[in-house]
């Protein structure tokens, strides 16, 4: 069993991913304390009843008073209210971190609020499924998953801390600059997201009886995407709005793709359709290779 790598952690934000981290930390024993919040009273009450942490508290301030590290796992649109919040409150020489999947944006909108005796080390877990809540939450959601820290001015016992409790809960932490982090995540997260709503939003736009068909015949590729398009809406909204620019520079690259393949369909072209179906194949193939498919 590792030993606590802090005293005390506070984690704001109780969704699955907040709840996993907190259920991971307990089961690994890597801090002597843990502290739950939520802005939501049900979600507290069901903290309470599940048993997330040592205490959950129903304010902010007492949640983060005596925390080294507070972990911020609240869509990324409200991490600035979140981190105005606590600052006044906040420990000197606390770690405060962030799981937002844009980078950024988060670090334009943290960055201001916190006071010069602490320190801010924003990361992303890549992790995660469509169900949201604290109950959607398990210890084992991060183990051999990739975890990236954005370490730039933090010192290197806080850089040093903040890894091994990513690496008690099993992750494979990575550092990278948050542009980079924003534009790769662009291409692997954001826009198959994007593209999964689109495709379901457009079949459910199709008359009652296609809609029925697309639900008894969605085994046919079309379930996939239903499974990606369930992902929780405030918090995919929120990072389509923060990571606009490299969303929107991937959304180009896409469109001229997909004209490519318009085209080979048209005149077609089944050199081109094989040779593009063969080099993706060998991608999947790729990232089994490393571990990375459940
Ligand atoms: P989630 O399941 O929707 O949970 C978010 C929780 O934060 C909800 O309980 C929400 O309460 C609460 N919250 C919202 N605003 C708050 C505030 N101002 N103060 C306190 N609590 C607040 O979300 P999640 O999937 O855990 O995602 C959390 C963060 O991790 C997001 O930034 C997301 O981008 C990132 N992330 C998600 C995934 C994923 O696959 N889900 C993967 C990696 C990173 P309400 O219900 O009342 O709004």
């Amino acid at each position: 069993m590792p030993v606590p790598i802090y005293n005390t952690i506070t984690v704001i934000g109780l969704g699955l991913i907040g709840s996993s981290v907190i259920r991971a930390a307990q089961s690994q024993g890597l801090a002597k304390q843990i502290t739950a919040y939520d802005r939501d009273q049900a979600v507290r009450d069901c903290a309470k009843r599940i048993g997330l942490g040592d205490r959950v508290t129903d304010t902010l301030e007492e949640a983060v008073a005596d925390a080294d590290l507070v972990l911020m796992a609240v869509p990324v649109g409200a991490m600035a209210s979140v981190a105005e919040a606590i600052a006044p409150a906040l420990k000197q020489g606390a770690v405060i971190a962030d799981t937002g999947s844009t980078k950024t944006s988060v670090i334009r909108d943290v960055a201001p609020h916190l006071p010069d005796h602490c320190q801010f080390l924003p990361s992303h877990p890549i992790a995660g499924t469509e169900y949201s809540g604290p109950e959607a939450g398990f210890a084992t959601l991060f183990k051999d998953r990739y975890w990236i820290i954005i370490p730039d001015g933090v010192d290197d016992e806080a850089v040093s801390a903040f890894c091994q409790f990513l690496e008690g809960m099993g992750a494979i932490v990575e550092a990278m600059s948050a542009e980079y982090h924003d534009r790769v995540l662009a291409i692997t997260s954001h826009l198959p997201h994007l593209i999964a709503y689109t495709i379901v939003g457009t079949a459910f736009d199709f008359e009652q009886q296609i809609r029925n068909d697309v639900i008894r015949f969605s085994a046919s590729g079309f379930r996939d995407f239903t499974r990606i398009a369930a992902s929780d809406p405030v918090m995919w909204r929120d990072v389509f709005i923060n990571n606009a620019d490299a969303v929107l520079e991937m959304l180009g690259r896409f469109n001229e793709d997909l004209t490519y393949l318009q085209r080979a369909i048209r005149w077609k072209e089944a050199d081109k359709l094989e040779d593009l179906f063969s080099r993706t194949r060998d991608i999947r193939a790729k990232i089994k290779d490393i571990g990375q498919l459940d």
